[in-house]
């Protein structure tokens, strides 16, 4: 279709792209991040995202968690320009313990890039958030980081990558080299190589020779060993490797594979162009009316996080919000789907790196921050037109499990007012006892430090001390068919029941060899490691 009869909301949608990067810490997300803005324009010297982090650490409040243990919690949103794109790169909290927020923001996003240390290969963290990327058919690409340290062959990189997540896989270039040796990547799009220069830092864009595979120079740039090398390896990619398919890479069946070093700036580009034209635009999304096109001209989203107290002057809590469709405007109002309510959408916000702009409008495949006033819990629909509601975001499996104690009964009120709140935000899940007696919450998280920051918050903004009492679980397990499914299984060995806090029944298994022994005993009993939110 031509641009000038394409509608606002059609030539944004075209536009925009947005993604989250998945990997286990150090992989080097904070670098490639800061890279990509880099190319970008957003920043001109790299260093700037960890200047962020630094002075984020400074302004936060009850993050004041954050400053002494030197980790980032908090994850934005950083949106910058390249090649007419708009991009938005949601930013996922660096530490493990709060990967219940990083899965909330794959519930945002419509493509991801999994970034894995060639020395390491897959790791731990990295595997969790690619299942969670599987349940959403999420287009995974794959950036393999630091080739310019000695690192693991990137044949036996790709196999694991098939093996272990049963991801085809399809090398989009091909690296030359590694560690010392690492001279550039081969191309396989255009058929050309890059050379790769080496710099001391890395801040600047980098800059690269690109020469022909069969440029007779090649050899001599190369020395002859790698050369052949090269062209052997070539010949075996094309001769094992499958053919590349879009539409797979969409139903994110098949991930694109690029090599590079971000610390170096080598690959970084090759990879973000490469990466625009083959990305999913903003997704269209199941709701209560069916599947909703991003094009659709009515403004709707979905909040996926809330967060408070970013900012000690504002003392507020924001909610984000992921537009699915039409177009947001500062200052409109909206339906709120669950409560029936009518919301005026003021004080909008674009989180960016140097902190909070303003900002008057917003199309599919962006997030916003809405400061809320109390009416959003995660999942929540906001709408115009006709009324609908997204599916909403599903719990995770927690695998901390602690019985949380209020010793002083004179702050009843506060403490169920604490924990109610921290759980609307989604700063934990709560379950309890289907023990009459046993009237404590059970705080259930993905990581040790959710259950200190809940603490932490009760004694800062709700004046109660309370006590932990760890629990000896570590798996957890939805019932499908809920409390008669589970009656009619009969005794379970070696798992607890629980209720989560919308009463439904819920297993927790000390290890995952129980949990399998169950299931493999009572094949009838259907069990669900995430369950909708309620
Ligand atoms: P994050 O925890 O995933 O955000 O990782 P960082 O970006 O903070 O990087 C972790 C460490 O790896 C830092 O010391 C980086 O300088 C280093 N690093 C990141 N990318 C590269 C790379 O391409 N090559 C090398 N040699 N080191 C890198």
């Amino acid at each position: 279709m031509p641009v000038e009869l394409q509608t606002e909301i059609e030539q944004a949608v075209a536009s925009r792209r947005n993604f989250a990067i998945i990997s286990h810490p150090d992989a080097g997300k904070t670098t490639l991040t800061e890279k990509l803005l880099l190319y970008g324009g957003a920043i001109h010297e790299a260093g700037a995202v960890k200047a962020r982090r630094e002075q984020r650490k400074a302004t936060s409040d009850w993050m004041e968690m954050e400053q002494q243990r030197g980790i980032s919690i908090t994850s934005t949103v950083l949106q910058f320009i390249y090649n007419q794109f708009q991009i938005n790169l949601l930013d996922t909290p660096g530490h493990q313990d709060f990967s219940e927020d990083t899965y909330r923001t794959l519930a945002a996003a419509d493509n991801s890039v999994m970034l894995i240390d060639a020395a390491k290969g897959l790791e731990p963290q990295t595997r969790k958030l690619f299942e969670v990327c599987q349940l959403r058919s999420l287009p995974i690409f794959t950036f393999v980081n630091k080739l310019d340290r000695p690192g693991r062959d990137a044949f036996e990189l790709i196999d694991e990558i098939e093996q272990e997540l049963g991801l085809q896989t399809y090398a989009v270039n091909w690296p030359i080299g590694m560690g010392d040796r690492f001279k550039g990547v081969f191309d396989r799009r255009q058929g050309k190589v890059h050379l790769f220069e080496r710099r001391s830092h890395g801040s600047k864009a980098a800059g690269d020779t690109v020469i022909e595979l069969d440029d007779p120079r090649l050899e001599e740039y190369l020395d002859s060993e790698l050369y052949h090398q090269l062209k052997e390896e070539l010949e075996i990619l094309d001769e094992i490797g499958a053919e590349f398919d879009l539409e797979r890479v969409h139903a994110g069946k098949m991930t694109p594979i690029f090599f590079g070093s971000a610390m170096t700036n080598f690959g970084v580009e090759l990879f973000l162009k490469a990466f625009l034209e083959y990305a999913q635009m903003p997704e269209s999304h199941n709701s209560s009316l069916g599947i909703i096109e991003p094009t659709y001209e009515e403004f709707t989203g979905f909040v996926f996080k809330l967060q408070a107290n970013m900012d000690p002057k504002h003392r507020d809590r924001v909610a984000f919000i992921r537009v699915c469709t039409g177009k947001f405007e500062k200052d409109m109002t909206v339906q709120h789907a669950r409560t029936g309510k009518t919301v005026r959408l003021s004080r909008p916000q674009k989180l960016f790196a140097q902190g909070r702009e303003s900002l008057d409008e917003a199309f599919p495949g962006d997030i916003i921050g809405l400061n809320n006033p109390g009416v959003f819990a995660i999942g929540d629909t906001i709408y115009n037109g006709k009324k609908l509601e997204y599916e909403g975001i599903p719990c995770f499996s927690p695998e901390i499990f602690a019985y949380l104690k209020n010793p002083n009964p004179s702050k009843f009120k506060q403490f169920q007012k604490g924990i109610t709140e921290l759980r609307e935000e989604g700063a934990i899940q709560v379950m309890y006892s289907t023990d009459d007696f046993k009237r404590d919450p059970i705080l259930a998280a993905v990581g040790q430090l959710q259950i200190e920051v809940v603490q932490f918050r009760l004694q800062n903004e709700y004046n109660v001390e309370t006590r932990i009492e760890p629990l000896p679980y570590s798996v957890a397990r939805w019932v499908h068919g809920g409390w008669d499914a589970l009656e009619k299984a009969g005794r379970i060995f070696n798992s607890i029941s629980v209720k989560d806090n919308w009463g439904r029944p819920v297993l927790l298994f000390k290890n995952e060899w129980n949990l399998r022994q169950v299931e493999q005993d009572m094949p009838e009993l259907k069990l669900n490691s995430i369950a909708p939110v309620g």
